[in-house]
């Protein structure tokens, strides 16, 4: 089914992430983690791709096996960056042969000392989002990033960018993380004021180890509110506390997301079924209500 036509039930959609295992060896245990999320019902999973996409095989045939297998709509990410445009139509088709009608078309992160773009190569997501476009009948979603991209200094001019490539065609939009709803809440009266009226899914990263998240938060420019801060202070150094108050705290931003509102939200679930569950668990009424 594609996401554009799910998103339109008037009912809250929780959706989760997984990603693709590096090497093959691994493929068995993600598609155990994966199968248990899928458990969950989730209104969709989404499978991220290797920026370099030399997973682009495990993502395909983890999306296809999440619809086929587990019975669940799937989204496969795909970044263009790092592969020449017969590569990436060719990754294009693959997914169309698989079933798979909804892509996450994404740049990629530019790979340090390269010459970008390089020659028959992708510049911006939106070229990607025009070629997907003629290739086949996808519903097509794309990121965004409320705190700003770390490549666009002005916020003013990263909504401007935004606004071109939700106009090439993008159905829907995923945001990057965040810690504090209220940045979510300005950045969406923003691009509505600019005339982006897709749904927009908000992010939401459950931490469950606090070391890793300052770095991961560094490298994309999101910010870490005093009481995030308060909470990996606390518990960063006890795994099993630091997971209990990750789950709480990425619990509480959904109940705020939902009573402002929102209905679609997407959970950055790492292949971790335990922490997908007892999101799940969290919420139960609330979806129901
Ligand atoms: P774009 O939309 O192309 O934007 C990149 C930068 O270029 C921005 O600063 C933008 O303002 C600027 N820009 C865009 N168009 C123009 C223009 N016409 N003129 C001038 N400037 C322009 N990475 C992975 O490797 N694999 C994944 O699976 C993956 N999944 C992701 C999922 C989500 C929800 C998010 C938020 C990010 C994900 N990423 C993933 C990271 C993403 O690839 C990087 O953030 C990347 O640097 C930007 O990709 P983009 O598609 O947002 O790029």
């Amino acid at each position: 089914m594609k996401i554009k036509d799910i998103l339109k039930e008037e009912k809250v959609h929780i959706s989760f992430e997984v990603f693709p295992p590096k090497t093959d060896a691994g493929y068995e245990s993600v598609l155990r983690a994966t199968e248990k999320i899928a458990a969950l019902k989730p209104a969709f999973m989404s499978v991220t791709y290797g920026a370099g996409g030399g997973t682009s095989k495990n993502t395909a045939s983890i999306a296809s096996q999440i619809q086929d297998d587990f019975h669940v709509t799937s989204l496969a990410h795909l970044t263009c960056v790092s592969s020449t445009k017969e590569e990436v139509h060719t990754v294009i088709e693959n997914l169309k042969e698989k079933g798979i009608e909804n892509i996450l078309a994404l740049r990629g992160d530019i790979p340090a000392d390269t010459e970008f773009p390089l020659p028959n190569h992708y510049k911006y997501a939106s070229e990607l989002i025009e070629d997907i476009k003629q290739q086949g009948d996808f519903c097509i979603g794309a990121a965004c990033y409320p705190e700003g991209h770390v490549d666009t200094e002005h916020k003013k001019d990263d909504i401007r960018n935004l606004k071109k490539k939700v106009d090439c065609g993008v159905d829907f939009l995923t945001t990057q993380m965040f810690f504090d709803n209220n940045i979510f809440y300005n950045f969406l009266y923003r691009i509505r004021e600019q005339g982006i009226t897709i749904p927009v899914l908000p992010g939401i990263m459950p931490v469950t180890n606090g070391k890793q998240i300052a770095r991961i938060c560094q490298l994309s420019g999101t910010i870490l509110p005093e009481r995030f801060r308060a909470v990996v202070d606390c518990f960063g150094d006890n795994p099993a506390a630091m997971q209990q108050a990750g789950i709480a705290y990425a619990t509480d931003q959904i109940v705020d997301l939902i009573a402002n509102g929102i209905r679609n939200i997407h959970i950055y679930s790492m292949n971790k079924p335990e922490i997908a569950g007892a999101i799940m668990e969290n919420l139960s009424e609330i979806i129901k209500a």
